[in-house]
């Protein structure tokens, strides 16, 4: 199929299709013409491509997640299981955090166990975790939870 089929069954825009073309992601064939054509097949890694974008991978790191031939594409699909493992963790940790501070009877964080654990254990940014410890926040922190 042509490209404007292609990204209308994607539900992207063409240029999009182009990117990933010149990325080296999915790479279309080509008519003596030189139009891009699209297989099924391409279209189906062309989904697969999205669904792992929307799990927050990067081209590269997709592009080398489906060639079987990338040499570092073990390394790759072993770094976003850990990524994404570490994510789940976190989302997990704020469902904790949430379910409890529905409920929690403190009037400040700095009182709340519960609360003080949860707010050291946020990594400071992406890949640098923070060992959650039970030192409370300082008391000028003044943010109240509950009603
Ligand atoms: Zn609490």
């Amino acid at each position: 199929m042509k490209i404007g089929e292609a990204a209308n069954r994607l539900g992207v825009a063409v240029h999009v299709l182009r990117h990933w073309d010149d990325m080296g992601v999915v790479v279309p064939d080509r008519t003596p013409s030189g139009q891009r054509e699209y297989s099924e097949e391409q279209l189906h890694r062309l989904r697969v491509l999205r669904a792992c974008q929307s799990v927050g991978m990067s081209l590269p790191e997709i592009r080398q997640v489906l060639h079987r031939a990338e040499p570092e594409r073990g390394d790759a699909i072993a770094r976003q299981l850990h990524r994404i493992r570490a994510q789940r963790t976190r989302l997990e940790d704020a469902e904790r955090f949430l379910v409890h501070v529905i409920n929690c009877e403190h009037t400040l964080l700095t009182r709340c166990d519960a609360c003080t654990r949860y707010a050291v254990s946020v990594p400071l940014r992406e890949g640098k975790h923070v060992t959650p410890r039970a030192t409370p926040l300082p008391p000028d922190a003044g943010e109240t939870f509950g009603p």
